[in-house]
């Protein structure tokens, strides 16, 4: 068997839609970016620099997102003769940096892309970044925050101020003057409907956010004055709504309280802000799990607008305007981390033993003989281990020694029997993988421990918070066949600072499914299975190895932690200037906390 790039790009999740776009394999080898029509090899610009790792900042991709979600809605809206408009806003809270706001404002002004704030400092950044699109005013609000929308209109096509509670309609009260010219007032709904992710406590009957359809109710009766005010429903489901069932559950929710509001109370309803929930696909699967919807960017779209327009048909009504409110989706492609390999250490240590179990080991000649001796092993291994309390020295190198053994005894076995029978042994790993048999977790467990140059707390903080998942690219070898499986750590002091997860989905046909060097399972053809380790190179000496985590742009900067004082990472810009050149600038001139 001969390990080309074609089986990296699988393997590594490359051949997605979108990664299709945004990423390829060089002649040598080398993940590289495409730009603009251009490639820039990512091993190669750290390389150039010396750099222990960064993050690449790609601006153009934010445009190339733009324009791709921008020409979804509006080909369907011309398409389905749908009679309502297309009105984005970025949600500031995905990524306040200035890089990005300064990419939305330059690639999204041809949509009129516009703004939603949910504090105070982000309602002033986007009311000093002016645009001519909207401006939704979301979260708590006071007085102060109200006067400064009224004495920057410039700086917006027009604002519509959320209001969420009865304390807040009264707060209108004062400005009741000033509304209704270019600054308009919307109702946050509390949704019934919980949106099925992890983020979906913003939804549900006990939400933190929204009007329940009661205080709508009472506003109106106590200030009929708002009625005439209110142009927009704003819902908002939680971020990274993974199913088409649910897209379907809220986007009928949204349009029926749309429709009974704007018939019996509120007639000049024109919005609806459809909130985020536009769910990135961080694995490259499409499988519906909580990092990988099982739909695409354009199933969104064509669910959302042809959800609304039966709707409104059906009760004689126009559709509503839609408010796009989706960030996660933009800016999650235009960040790459990437780390360099400083150390290669065992997983667990060198010695090795002979012991009867290996001579057994040795002599299957199936999966399912091995299987049963995976299963004897591994309770011979959790006995080893619960002896361990009052160990000498020599006698736990000798209990690591064989632990390892057996590990490397099984898996060279498996991957000699998978050579030898490949369809017969193809279908028992198959099996393995789905009851979860000890042979499996043998095969899939990591044998080296890589550590990188950076902190997990600070490149990619949602790893920490929620285990989110990260696609792992190395950078470079890709020509050649992963050697092991390995856990990623950082250089922080803290056990969490570790990534064991690895997903992989093979297609059908598929047929080099063993490392290298540790013998362990790459995947099983046409399954989507999970290793504890990630598939990596073993580096020549001196030779420099980077691994790269995709799509990162997202959340990551503003959630950033500085434990164990590691605050700041270098960063690589790459921007274009307005004759679509590429321009790379370094911003590595960071305190020198890096280990090289
Ligand atoms: C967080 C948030 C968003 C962004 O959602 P994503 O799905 O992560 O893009 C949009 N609207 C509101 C009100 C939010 O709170």
């Amino acid at each position: 068997m001969v390990w080309g790039i074609e089986n990296s790009r699988e393997l590594y999740g490359l051949k997605g839609v979108l990664n299709n776009q945004l990423f390829d394999i060089n002649e040598k080898g080398e993940l590289v970016v495409k730009i603009k029509g251009k490639t820039l090899s990512i091993a190669e610009l750290l390389k150039k620099r010396g750099l222990p790792g960064a993050n690449i900042r790609i601006l153009p991709w934010i445009g190339e997102m733009i324009d791709y979600i921008a020409g979804l809605f509006l080909k369907n809206i011309r398409e389905n003769n749908y009679r309502g408009e297309f009105r984005p806003v970025y949600p500031l809270k995905v990524n306040h940096h200035e890089l990005v706001l300064r990419s939305i404002k330059r690639y999204g002004g041809k949509y009129s892309w516009g703004w939603e704030a949910g504090t105070l400092p982000e309602l002033y950044e986007a009311l000093s970044i002016k645009t001519k699109g909207l401006l939704v005013i979301d979260g708590v609000k006071d007085f102060r925050g109200l006067k400064r929308v009224i004495e920057n209109k410039e700086a917006y096509g027009e604002a519509i101020i959320d209001i969420e509670s009865i304390r807040e309609a009264e707060l209108l009260e004062e400005i009741r003057e000033q509304l209704g010219d270019k600054i308009w007032v919307g109702f946050r709904i509390r949704p019934m409907f919980r949106g099925e992710s992890i983020w979906s406590s913003s939804s549900g009957l006990s939400s933190k956010f929204g009007l329940p359809l009661s205080s709508i109710y009472k506003i109106i009766e106590k200030q009929p004055w708002i009625k005439d005010k209110i142009i927009m429903l704003h819902f908002h489901y939680g971020s990274q709504i993974v199913t088409k069932d649910a897209l379907k559950k809220m986007f009928t929710e949204m349009i029926n309280t749309y429709t009974v509001l704007k018939e019996k109370y509120l007639p000049n309803l024109r919005y609806i802000d459809t909130g985020g929930g536009l769910a990135f696909d961080y694995e490259s699967t499409l499988s519906g799990s909580s990092y990988s919807p099982d739909y695409t960017f354009r199933e969104y779209v064509e669910i959302m607008v042809k959800t609304f327009k039966e709707h409104a048909e059906e009760q004689g009504i126009l559709p509503p305007d839609i408010v796009f409110e989706s960030g996660r989706a933009i800016v999650a492609p235009h960040r790459i981390s990437v780390a360099k390999v400083i150390d290669i250490r065992p997983y667990i240590s060198e010695l090795g033993t002979e012991i009867e179990l290996i001579e057994k080991i040795q002599s299957s000649k199936t999966i399912k003989e091995l299987s049963e001796i995976a299963r004897e092993s591994e309770n011979i291994i959790n006995r080893l281990l619960s002896f361990t309390e009052n160990i000498d020295l020599k006698r736990r190198e000798l209990l690591e020694g064989m632990i390892k053994t057996i590990y490397e005894e099984i898996a060279g076995k498996a991957k000699e029997i998978y050579l030898m029978d490949k369809d017969n042994a193809l279908k028992d790993l198959a099996e393995n993988a789905r009851t979860g048999r000890p042979l499996y977790r043998f095969l899939t467990s990591p044998s080296k421990r890589y550590v990188l140059s950076f902190s997990l707390f600070n490149v990619l903080p949602d790893y920490v918070i929620l285990n989110q998942y990260f696609q792992i690219v190395p950078c470079s070898m890709l020509d050649k066949r992963p050697d092991v499986l390995a856990t990623i750590s950082d250089i922080t002091c803290d056990s969490m600072g570790e990534i064991s997860e690895f997903i992989s989905k093979l297609p059908e046909g598929f047929d080099d499914i063993f490392t290298e060097e540790d013998n362990r399972l790459l995947g099983i053809p046409g399954k989507r299975i999970i290793l504890r380790g990630i598939p990596l190179h073993l580096p020549g000496k001196n030779e420099d190895y980077y691994v790269a985590f995709l799509h990162t742009g997202a959340y990551q900067d503003p959630l950033a932690m500085g434990h164990n004082m590691l605050e700041e990472y270098p960063e690589i810009i790459i921007d274009e200037n307005n004759d679509g050149e590429l321009i790379i600038r370094y911003e590595d001139n960071v305190k020198d906390y890096y280990p090289r």
